[in-house]
Order: C-alpha cells, then sequence, then structure tokens
C-alpha cells in the first residue's frame, strides 16, 4: 500500500530524514516509535505531501507519486491523517465536522454524506454526540470525531501522528480503542506513537527511527523483547 524508497527531507541544512526505505502491506499496522526530534512526523508528512520531501520515491497503492497539484490532491484523498491536535472546526457539530469533506471535496450529495457521517459516529461510539459542539466534548471525543472526519474520506491508508499525547490520561484508552477496533477491520495504519502496550498489542511491525534512519524494525516482540541498537535499548528504558 505504501512504499517509500531512499527518501531525504532537509529543513534548510538540517537534514531531518536521510534515506528512509520502507514497506507497508495492505491491512498492516506499522507503529513508528523515536526519541523527539527524530523525525517521525516529518516522515508522515511526506507520506500525504504536507511536506515536499528533497529526494527519494513514494508509491501509494501501486502508484509512483508525481509531484503534481492533482496527484498531491488525490494522495491526501487515499491517505487520511490524523494528528495529536485534533482541529475541528469549533463552530460546526460533530456531524457537521464529519460531513464537511465528503461534501465539499468529494462533491457527495449531503443526504448521502449525512447517512455515512452518521454511521462513523456509531462506530466511533459517538452518536449521542452528533450535534455537540467541539467545545462541548471531552478531548478523547474530540479526537474521535477527528478519526470519524478522517475515515469519511474513504482513505486507503491511515496515518496517525501521536494521536493520544494531547490527551489527558484518563482519556486515552478510549481512542486507542477506536484504533485497535480499526485494525482488526484491517485498515492499513502508520502510527506513531508513546503508548508501548498498544504498540506491542496492535502493531505488525514496529519501526524505530533514529536521527532521521530507520535504526531498526521487526515484529513487536523482536523490537519490545530483543532490542539490539544501544539508542533502542535507551529509549525503551526510560519511557517504560
Ligand atoms: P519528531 O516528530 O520525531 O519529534 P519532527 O519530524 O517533528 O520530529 O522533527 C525533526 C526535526 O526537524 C527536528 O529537529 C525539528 O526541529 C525539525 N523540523 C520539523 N519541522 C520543521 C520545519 N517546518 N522547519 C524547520 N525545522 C523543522
Ligand atoms: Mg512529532
Amino acid at each position: 500500500m505504501i512504499e517509500i524508497k531512499n527518501l531525504h527531507k532537509y529543513f534548510g541544512k538540517l537534514q531531518v530524514l536521510k534515506g528512509i526505505d520502507m514497506k507497508v502491506e495492505e491491512g498492516q499496522v506499522v507503529c513508528m516509535i523515536g526519541s523527539s526530534g527524530s523525525g517521525k512526523s516529518t516522515l508522515l508528512r511526506c507520506i500525504n505531501y504536507l511536506e515536499r520531501k528533497n529526494k527519494g520515491e513514494i508509491w501509494i497503492d501501486g502508484k509512483l507519486v508525481k509531484e503534481k497539484e492533482k496527484n498531491i490532491n488525490e494522495i491526501r484523498q487515499q491517505v487520511g491523517m490524523v494528528f495529536q491536535r485534533f482541529n475541528l472546526f469549533p463552530h460546526r457539530t460533530a456531524l457537521e465536522n464529519v460531513m464537511e469533506g465528503p461534501i465539499t471535496v468529494k462533491k457527495e450529495e449531503v443526504s448521502h454524506a449525512k447517512e455515512k457521517a452518521l454511521a462513523l459516529l456509531d462506530k466511533v461510539g459517538l452518536s449521542d454526540k452528533a450535534h455537540q459542539y467541539p467545545a462541548m466534548l471531552s478531548g478523547g471525543q474530540q479526537q474521535r470525531v477527528a478519526i470519524a472526519r478522517t475515515l469519511a474520506m474513504e482513505p486507503k491508508v491511515v496515518l496517525f501522528d501521536e494521536p493520544t499525547s494531547a490527551l489527558d490520561p484518563e482519556l486515552v484508552g478510549e481512542v486507542l480503542s477506536v484504533m485497535k477496533d480499526l485494525a482488526k477491520e484491517g485498515m492499513t495504519m502508520v502510527i506513531v506513537t508513546h503508548e508501548m502496550r498498544f504498540a506491542k498489542d496492535v502493531a505488525d511491525q514496529v519501526i524505530f527511527l533514529n536521527e532521521g534512519v530507520i535504526a531498526e524494525e521487526g515484529t513487536p516482540k523482536e523490537i519490545f523483547e530483543n532490542p539490539k541498537h544501544e539508542r533502542l535499548k535507551a529509549f525503551l528504558g526510560q519511557i517504560q
């Protein structure tokens, strides 16, 4: 579903990604871990072209992404993204937030978009909150609306950038549980997270990013029970 070849990214003189190669198969869940500043967000942002890469190739669903506007808009529809901060439209209800993309970007009929949005809100456990405004929802509920909003675009892959980092600890579980359900349904996902237990339970593959390179990758068992790279051992030691 995603294949990245020799990806390089600079911000001015700072080289943030130094030759990333990775593959995500359809239906796979890949968790990405690594210290702050190692390039995790930049890598996700390059995958859906929120940032332009400097070098390398990105293939989505068997197609090489060429950097033309039309292609990039297509990619953004196929590759959904969920951020640490949910950024819902404050003056729109949960339902309206979820309907927005399909209506404006995909030109779907309002009635169809609404039906789909209600089903998605139900899926994330928020059918009773459809007509509430974001300010009336908890952080965990807002993040679940944000996930529903992303799914409404019917992406082939969803990228999550620390989706629970901004939440109070007691609200983390409800968001992880929605993500776990998605994984079970076979959604292809790349998830940057510090929730190691979640990564152990859900990931097919774990990637440890260190200073802009993939320093180690493997199954959760390999990464968490038998880490080899010194920096990975140190990282896991700090976080657990
Ligand atoms: P992570 O998500 O792993 O914490 P980031 O991808 O956010 O790391 O950042 C990697 C490096 O790139 C950091 O040194 C950060 O300061 C730098 N960086 C990120 N975004 C920008 C930007 N827009 N302009 C300049 N430097 C940036
Ligand atoms: Mg980040």
